[in-house]
């Protein structure tokens, strides 16, 4: 593989294939590269490909103790299938001490404060140790996410001096072309998906939505609220900042 300009590396990425662009990520960042996943479609399509071209990134899983049953049992079996530890990242608050010390059901009444609890802190605290982010988002999701990049630069923290590169290396996959590989390969994935649910989060904040429409129309109704926080929290950089600023994370080397 040539050569990647780091400025210029979402552009060459585009060109590669999912499994490229990953092991691109193994190179450049080896495990300070994680794979992030709610083992959505995407998600698991992106830990195949990897496993099966042996790059063993570390694969995280959030666990905001409100997941479905079935989200948990899914868990167990993947760790089974792909012979994988998936790690769990956890809220300091259990559900019981978050109502107890801010108040009962938050999802009802602040859902923005309780993915804020629940995910997005405890996400930025295992993206501290991350120079690397592989998630699942895939343009097609939704309106917010139709611009999503194959590779981007994020700042962290807000702070100037702490960057994180984010691959998302599903961004140009349809949802079809992801179902067919899930059936094709036989990975096991959330039974849910057959009962309507296209797009799968905590159990009170998740309703199933049909066939067609936006992905993401069956989470958090009654509010005015698509996105948990974890893809937004980060701040992506530009291109054009991307010429001037430096980083405490290495910038990817040749391969
Ligand atoms: S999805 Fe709902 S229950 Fe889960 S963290 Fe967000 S608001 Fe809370």
């Amino acid at each position: 593989m040539r050569f990647l300009d780091p400025y210029l590396a979402d552009t060459d990425l585009t060109e590669l294939s999912a499994t490229d662009r990953l092991r691109w990520a193994w190179e450049a960042f080896g495990d300070k590269a994680a794979i992030g996943t709610s083992f959505q479609g995407a998600g698991l399509v992106a830990i195949h490909l990897a496993r099966s071209a042996g790059l063993p990134f570390p694969v995280f899983t959030l666990d905001t103790g409100l997941l479905f049953p079935e989200t948990v049992a899914l868990k167990r079996r993947l760790e089974t299938f792909w012979n994988l530890s998936i790690e769990t990242v956890e809220p300091a608050l259990t559900v019981e001490d978050q109502a107890r010390h801010i108040g009962p059901e938050l999802w009802n009444t602040n859902p923005d404060f309780c993915c804020t609890l629940r995910k997005v802190e405890p996400l930025r605290l295992r993206l501290e140790s991350a120079d690397c982010w592989i998630t699942g988002l895939r343009r097609e999701q939704s309106a917010g996410r139709a611009d999503t990049g194959v590779l981007e630069k994020h700042q962290l923290n807000g702070t100037p001096e702490r960057f994180l590169w984010k691959l998302n290396p599903l961004a140009d996959w349809t949802r079809e072309a992801v179902w067919e590989f899930i059936r094709n390969h036989g990975i096991p994935y959330n039974p849910l998906h057959d009962r309507g649910y296209h797009s799968i989060g905590c159990a009170v904040c998740t309703r199933p939505t049909g066939a067609g429409g936006d992905e993401r129309a069956g989470r958090w109704t009654g509010f005015n609220k698509t996105e948990c926080g974890i893809h937004t929290f980060t701040k992506k950089v530009d291109a054009g900042e991307r010429k001037s600023e430096t980083s405490e994370v290495p910038e990817p080397p040749s391969i």
